[in-house]
């Protein structure tokens, strides 16, 4: 199933917007985000959330007091990410996974064709997050605090197995980040065709008493797959260094 991302969304409402804008007149239209994404039940903390990276991104500014200007100009990559917006959800992993969900929308383009942003599934599509509406690339996003072992981390082993004898496995985004800095560090591209069959090693099956007994999840070995670097540390302007320094 199709839905827009939260990048897109915030774009088209700030561009039926004055130049100059309020956050309540997008926390206004509620209902329609929520109609987007009616799963999700944290919306006025993604439009901030949406906002803060469209700053990073240099297409608003922030006027205070919870005013905004449009810049006209085109968001560009920005590697920080904002933690504190997670807010709401109970679990560290939870709000890992929404902040760095969001910085995804708002960052990855497609790796096969030009398309500059990807299209994200509904939470529910099991196996890959986003995809590109152009020419249907699928991907899945792995990120992690810290630097990637020799593993990946996967749901359900069947499936997966299943996805990779047919050919259908997703390209796989390595996302690294430093949640005490508020960055992301490298960002890497394997191609879902690498990660065969026997690279997808089942775990332990959950003990009949655990909520979902019965059901196994699987590692997948990423030792010596070709990676692509997509994102290294971005430099900083210098001039703007030394301002900040003097
Ligand atoms: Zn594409």
């Amino acid at each position: 199933m199709r839905s827009m991302t939260w990048k897109s969304l915030v774009l088209d409402a700030i561009q039926g917007l004055p130049k100059h804008f309020s956050l309540e007149d997008l926390t206004s239209k509620r209902a329609w985000f929520a109609g987007h994404y009616p799963d999700n039940r944290f919306v006025d903390a993604k439009i901030r959330q949406t906002l803060q990276l469209l700053r990073d991104q240099g297409a608003i500014v922030f006027a205070g007091n919870g005013r905004y200007a449009r810049t006209e100009t085109q968001p560009e990559f920005s590697p920080l990410i904002h933690p504190g917006l997670g807010t709401g959800y109970n679990s560290s992993s939870q709000i890992a996974r929404v902040v760095i969900e969001t910085w995804a929308e708002m960052n990855l383009y497609c790796l096969t064709c030009d398309a500059d942003s990807l299209s994200r599934h509904r939470a529910n599509k099991i196996g890959s997050d986003f995809f590109c509406a152009a020419c249907r690339s699928e991907y899945q996003v792995k990120a992690k605090n810290g630097r990637f072992g020799n593993t990946l981390t996967r749901a359900n082993y069947r499936s997966t197995v299943e996805a990779a004898n047919r050919g259908n496995m997703p390209e796989h985004i390595l996302v690294e980040y430093d949640l005490r800095r508020r960055s992301v560090v490298f960002v890497d591209a394997i191609h879902g065709r690498n990660i065969t069959a026997e690279r997808i090693l089942a775990r332990t099956e959950l003990a009949p008493t655990a909520r979902r007994a019965g059901w196994i999840g699987c590692t997948i070995s990423i030792v010596d797959l070709a990676r692509t670097q997509i994102g290294v540390p971005t430099g900083l302007d210098r001039a703007a260094v030394r301002r900040e320094w003097r």
